[in-house]
């Protein structure tokens, strides 16, 4: 990509991409054992929700073309190469009602009780359906085992989606300060759409070789070609990192269950420790205006976004999708909604996020971590092929 590495990430953010790329590397290893920590892996999801924007029979994939620009010949190759296969779940990660409830158990125990409060009555500051994580119909997923990688999910039911997400963009012309905030809109879901084609470049299934492994050509398609794009990603890098700066010193009320895994809470200071308040300025967004109508227009399209992911057919583009749409929602909740100089008030919002709105926090915050590690890579693959040629 051919971008300068130490001009800045974005006007909000007062960092570059050089210096994000040093603080990734010194906490990617701390990020990754905490992403696979027990308290960390488990994400619970609705897989039954009906999807609430539009009728959609169409099927998972039903169409072999939906993937004919990645591979020709689906019908060749043997059945676990299949779409609905590649996309689908790690079958013990599922749990059935019996396991899902010893599941729930199990995790109730392992997180402090403040979490489990009942979610008080009040104005709506939420960015995502914090309500899915109390459905009967969900279900608990090991993240670790059900990784973020190609699926051969795509053609026009992604294409839709993808469609409607960006349409969630379009703001009202006539809201002061409304162009920083769609251009953070269009950003936040662009960086989405650009970190999982990372992930699923990265992680490319090679049908002559059988074998799992990085495809540069698929993602200088996809990413490495437009810079704006690897940008996105380093953007919504400093969204997360910022958010995750910010609930910093309300975090120690929360017991990780220091006996069963006493190291979760020292590898999240040591990651959260590595991050600076100037790597994103959230203030600029709204104008310093955080009760306008613009945001709760960017926070109620936000929500659309997290709900599209019901209309996604592919289990595990779901899951993922649904893991990081709630991830921002929940930084854009820390970013926007602790504003009060009033200690007791953040501390409240803190201790009012779910358990699940935390572990969606920090993996999606590894999810840009690992798509930055591997635009790393795929820039030195890049470069040795320029060697080679
Ligand atoms: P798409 O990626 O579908 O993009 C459509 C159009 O959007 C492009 O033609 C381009 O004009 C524009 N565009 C593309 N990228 C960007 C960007 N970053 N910023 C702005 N505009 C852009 N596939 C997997 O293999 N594994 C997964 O885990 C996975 N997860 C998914 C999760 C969700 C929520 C969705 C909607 C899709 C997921 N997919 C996944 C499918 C994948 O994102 C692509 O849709 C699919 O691979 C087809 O790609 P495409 O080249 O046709 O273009």
């Amino acid at each position: 990509c051919k971008m300068n590495k130490d001009s800045l990430v974005g006007a909000s953010c007062d960092v570059t991409f050089k210096e994000i790329n040093d603080i990734n590397h010194k906490i990617r290893p701390d990020l990754l054992s905490l992403v696979h920590s027990d308290f960390f892996k488990y994400f619970k999801l609705n897989l039954y929700k009906q999807c609430p924007f539009w009728n959609d029979n169409n099927g998972y994939c039903v169409n072999r073309a939906c993937a004919v620009d990645v591979i020709e010949d689906w019908d060749q190759l043997p059945e676990y190469w299949q779409p609905e296969v590649l996309g689908g779940f790690a079958n013990e990660s599922v749990s059935a009602d019996k396991v899902r409830d010893d599941e729930c158990s199990f995790l109730d125990q392992l997180c402090d009780n403040s979490l489990n409060q009942m979610r008080q009555r009040g104005p709506d500051i939420e960015y995502c359906d914090v309500e899915d994580f109390h459905n009967d119909q969900s279900v608990l997923v090991d993240l670790t085992v059900n990784p973020e990688r190609f699926t051969g999910y795509g053609g026009e039911q992604s294409s839709q989606i993808w469609s409607s997400v960006y349409r969630e963009n379009c703001f009202s012309i006539n809201e002061t300060g409304q162009c920083l905030a769609k251009d953070a809109f269009y950003r936040l879901v662009s960086g989405l759409h650009a970190s999982i084609g990372t992930h699923l470049s990265n992680d490319h299934l090679n049908t002559e070789t059988a074998k799992w492994g990085p495809n540069l050509e698929l993602f200088m398609l996809r990413v490495g070609n437009f810079p704006d794009r690897v940008a996105n990603i380093y953007f919504n890098y400093a969204v997360v990192a910022k958010a995750l700066w910010k609930i910093q010193p309300y975090l120690s009320h929360l017991e990780f269950c220091n006996a069963y895994h006493e190291d979760v809470k020292s590898m999240i200071t040591s990651v959260v420790s590595n991050l600076d308040s100037k790597i994103f300025n959230e203030n600029l967004l709204f104008h310093d205006d955080i009760s306008s109508k613009l945001k709760d227009d960017f926070r109620s399209r936000f929500k659309n976004v997290t709900k599209i992911m019901d209309c996604v057919h592919c289990d595990r583009c779901r899951l993922w999708g649904k893991v990081q749409t709630t991830g921002y929602a929940t930084s854009l909740k820390i970013l926007f909604e602790i504003d009060s100089d009033d200690e007791d008030a953040k501390q409240t919002v803190v201790d009012k996020l779910t358990k699940y709105e935390l572990i969606a926090l920090f993996n999606t915050f590894d999810r840009l971590s690992k798509s930055i590690e591997s635009i790393n890579n795929f820039e030195k693959m890049y470069n040795n092929t320029l060697l080679t040629a």
